[in-house]
């Protein structure tokens, strides 16, 4: 019986619905985010979370998509490219969503944010805050092109893991111990120049640009592979990269909008 439980929970873990980044992914966006936020936009926006911050609420949909309010978003965790590596409405299937068409649908709302009632902007606020966070997540670029359903062996480990596993959060589990404060600090170093560059283009630019730098994904991690230390001191980069890049971007949207 333990045996079956035990197997129960190691095929959920495996095979289980995809979350985005783990606590510290989003956690460490939202930071790098919060520390551009203009004054102003960051005390409003407070003022709607009841007093918390962005980085409090980073993760609020992956701990809400599961309760019947909010079933309708459990797919809006990842959104899907074509052979061009780009986002398109075609791609959208209308019943279910994606990350960027959340993210588009907030962003709308919020433009006229004045109008709505406090806890839609809270609600869209949290969107915000965690949709730009996985849009940048490896695992979450859905490749039309590519296989993304297989396993990998992280390093030092004999059992499978389910390669989106990998890069939501035990890459990072495994290189880093930092807060998201202190990651957040150790990344967000970039003069105003680049951050410039960065934050130029629509969210669906950004998604493109995640889809281009993160396709190497499939070079660095193939199926069943055995992952070593060289994966690890290559897959970092990119994963920092992609933090720092949503930080900027979603600092960006929510000092457009407040
Ligand atoms: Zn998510």
């Amino acid at each position: 019986m333990k045996k079956i439980i035990i197997s129960i929970l190691v095929s959920l873990f495996m095979c289980g619905p995809a979350f985005g980044w783990g606590r510290e992914g989003h956690e460490t966006v939202a930071k790098i985010a919060e520390n551009h936020l203009k004054p102003s936009v960051k005390k409003k926006i407070e003022k709607y979370l009841g007093g918390h911050s962005i980085v409090y609420v980073a993760k609020w949909m992956d701990d809400y998509r599961h309760t019947p309010e909010y079933k309708f978003t459990t797919n809006w965790h990842t959104a899907p490219v074509n052979e061009a590596l780009e986002y398109q409405d075609s791609l959208l299937n209308p019943k279910k969503g994606n990350a960027v068409y959340g993210l588009e649908q907030a962003i709308d709302a919020l433009e006229n944010y004045k109008e709505l009632s406090d806890s839609a902007v809270a609600v869209n606020i949290k969107y915000i805050v965690h949709l730009v966070g996985d849009m940048h997540c490896p695992a979450h670029v859905k490749y039309t092109t590519h296989n993304m359903k297989y396993d990998v062996y992280m390093p030092k480990s004999k059992t499978p893991l389910y390669v989106h596993s990998a890069w939501d959060y035990a890459i990072i589990q495994m290189c880093r111990i930092c807060s998201s404060t202190e990651w957040a600090e150790e990344l967000d170093n970039i003069d105003r120049k680049a951050a410039k560059a960065i934050v130029a283009g629509s969210p669906r630019d950004w998604m493109h640009d995640s889809a281009v730098r993160c396709e190497v994904q499939f070079d660095l991690a193939k199926p069943d592979q055995k992952l070593d230390q060289d994966f690890l001191n290559a897959a970092m980069p990119l994963i920092e990269t992609q933090i720092l890049y949503a930080g900027y971007r979603l600092a960006a949207v929510l000092n457009s909008l407040f």
